[in-house]
């Protein structure tokens, strides 16, 4: 992180010989730089999985995703993008073996779509959100930032609310 005097609002991040570089006001406090190198590397990362995962390359990453995360329990045959899904980021059919992601998901970061990912995974396993489901999950780090995310998403595309006078 490189702090500058010169920089009075605008913040911005780029890679560079592997690092992360982060510029912010030398202003900024403590929690605002938090919130900031956070959302900044969000975007970063989502700018770089801007490249968008083909069938086989999803079916990889979720056998993947099941092997580190799920003890390779789960066994999906096929995953798929769907453009019809649009209250939900992902389903899946238990009894096929079938996952679908909305494609809203497409230059989310990396472990927000593993995130989705993971969890349609671990519906083939569990069909409701009981507390065997949700202990599926507990051993990919990211479950609570990602699910923080995606609630950021939706919450920012709802109509702004009036104030009343
Ligand atoms: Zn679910």
């Amino acid at each position: 992180m490189r702090r500058s005097a010169r920089r009075s609002r605008t913040v911005s991040a780029y890679r560079e010989d592997g690092r992360t570089i982060v510029l912010i006001p030398a202003r900024m406090s403590a929690a605002e730089e938090k919130r900031w190198v956070a959302r900044m590397l969000d975007r970063l990362e989502a700018r770089e999985s801007r490249q968008i995962l083909g069938a086989d390359e999803l079916v990889a990453r979720a056998r993947e995703l099941s092997r580190k995360y799920l003890g390779g329990r789960a066994e999906p045959r096929s995953v798929r993008w769907v453009t019809n899904q649009n209250t939900r980021w992902g389903s899946c059919t238990p009894s096929e073996g079938t996952i679908r992601l909305s494609h809203r998901l497409q230059g989310m970061p990396e472990y927000v779509v593993d995130y989705v990912l993971l969890h349609e995974l671990a519906h083939l396993l569990e069909p409701d959100h009981g507390s065997r489901f949700w202990a599926l999950l507990e051993s990919y780090p990211r479950t609570e930032r990602a699910r923080g995310y995606l609630e950021g998403v939706v919450a920012a595309r709802l109509p702004a609310q009036r104030e009343s006078h």
